[in-house]
């Protein structure tokens, strides 16, 4: 039994409502304050004022490829040969050296042979449609090139070819997605990865056995192309173990926006593209009916203002057994008329603030007319269509507290400028939507309030989050990090 002392417990459940003592035991909590003031406990925590909320949760991210893009070489901010010379030999403990990011330096295969020989170099350009190769990683993928460098055509071969990571390595990419995540007071979140890394029931162990070290509450989502593989496991749906569900079933309906791939209502400026349906409209609705045959939700990626009316349109047609939810993913555009009919629907819609700042004013650029609504997180709360946050890691950092600031002010990273700000949300409205709404697809209702009988997971803040001031946002706030009980980060 734990007492934590000398906090201050924002419940969540009333902005004003704040408790300064709880009581936790076998990962739950007991109560507050009074009510436990006379019994006794095993420990106590004394939390030195600091502002305790229900454990964030990011409601959709990619844990794998996270922990992939935070363990592979990043060269995004190195500017001279020497320097990525250095990074390599820093890691020439690995059995291949994949680096990302790199800046056209004029290196070739002579120059990283000199450096490393005996084992596989590939540098991916800062453009993604580049390799350098040294000899050693020219000879795996069975090519012969006078310089190592390949481009567009011949570098994408390449990068299919590239073995996959071993079992280990995606354990241990796991463990820094985790390890990171804590220190940004995540305690859990619903991921994308069953499909892009070793086939479903490796994947699906990779989490079973890291998760039996490290505790961050996960849910994953299964892509489209695994749910044979998902039958054949003979796994149930939901709950596996308190910190491991299975959820719907992700489908993709357009593309992006820098692809020009979403599928708008009106054209791409100076273009007569409006974008695509990837897996093609008879191929997605197959692909519905075969989830709601088999009794599962589905987690649909979609991005412009067409798309989302068209999905509407189909969950209409498509619906799931009662009582059940779909998620929506992404939905940053929206047509006024489309609103109407998403409030109708069981559904939540996972939401990126980060999008945000990261994408306006660029993407209003690509369209010839503006949608109707951009990132109406407000008229989706207002009309009672269930907003979660989250950052699609890794596009995203996975930092709550960038999330709700991104809600809160709607401002540019580019221009400093803050977009319809009639959608920015309260600061209590957004801390919600990391704790009690990021909740909304999951299968226990005991998490996203502090209150006896709820999950001890918590985050804790230096400063109270509801008066923050708007600079502070970006400062460093989480002191500690809890899961069932147990304290996973403290600064
Ligand atoms: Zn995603």
């Amino acid at each position: 039994m734990k007492k934590w002392i000398h906090g201050n417990f924002h419940t969540m459940i009333r902005e004003d409502e704040v408790f300064h003592t709880m009581l936790t035991d076998n990962g739950v909590i007991l109560g507050f304050d009074d009510e436990i003031q006379h019994i006794p406990c095993d420990e106590i925590i004394d939390l030195h004022d600091h502002h305790v909320y229900p454990g964030f949760v990011d409601a959709h991210l990619h844990l794998l490829g996270y922990g992939r893009f935070i363990t592979l070489i990043d060269l995004r901010n190195v500017y001279s040969k020497d320097r990525v010379f250095k990074a390599l030999l820093e890691n020439r403990h690995k059995d291949m050296l994949y680096a990302e990011g790199y800046r056209d330096l004029g290196i070739t295969k002579q120059d990283l042979d000199a450096v490393i020989a005996d084992k596989p170099v590939f540098l991916r350009h800062l453009d993604y449609h580049s390799l350098t190769l040294n000899s050693s990683a020219l000879k795996i993928v069975g090519l012969s090139n006078s310089n190592g460098i390949l481009r567009e055509e011949e570098a994408m071969r390449v990068l299919q070819q590239l073995p996959k990571h071993t079992k280990e390595e995606l354990k241990v990419m796991l463990k820094h997605a985790f390890k990171q995540l804590h220190a940004y007071g995540v305690t859990g979140g619903d991921s994308d990865d069953l499909y892009y890394f070793n086939g479903f029931a490796e994947t699906f162990s990779v989490f079973d056995e890291v998760l039996k070290e490290i505790p961050f509450r996960t849910h994953l989502l299964m892509h489209h192309e695994t749910i044979t593989d998902y039958l054949s496991s003979g796994k149930s749906w939901n709950e596996q173990t308190p910190f491991l569900e299975l959820g719907a079933v992700k489908m993709f309906y357009d593309g992006t926006m820098s692809s020009k791939t979403a599928l708008m209502r009106d054209s791409y400026r100076g273009t007569d593209q409006y974008g695509e349906i990837v897996m093609g409209k008879e191929k997605f609705v197959e692909t519905l009916k075969r989830t709601r045959t088999l009794g599962l939700t589905a987690a649909i990626h979609v991005i412009g203002d067409q798309g989302l009316d068209d999905v509407a349109h189909l969950l209409k047609s498509y619906p799931p057994k009662p009582g059940q939810k779909d998620r929506i993913i992404h939905a940053p555009w929206a047509m006024k008329s489309t609103i109407p009919l998403l409030k109708k629907l069981p559904i939540t819609i996972d939401i990126q603030p980060q999008f945000l700042s990261s994408d306006l004013p660029r993407a209003l650029s690509y369209f010839s007319k503006n949608p109707d609504l951009i990132f109406p997180w407000k008229t989706y709360l207002d009309e009672g269509i269930l907003i979660l946050g989250s950052s699609d890691a890794p596009v995203e950092t996975p930092n709550p507290l960038f999330g709700m600031r991104d809600a809160i002010y709607r401002e540019s990273t580019e221009d400093k400028k803050s977009y319809q700000i009639e959608e920015a949300l309260t600061p209590f409205e957004a801390v919600k939507l990391y704790t009690t709404y990021a909740h909304h697809q999951h299968v226990n209702k005991n998490r996203g309030y502090l209150a006896k009988g709820m999950l001890a997971d918590l985050s804790m803040t230096s400063h109270n989050l509801f008066t923050l001031k708007k600079e502070q946002w970006d400062e460093k706030l989480i002191e500690m990090t809890v899961i069932d009980e147990r304290i996973v980060y403290k600064r």
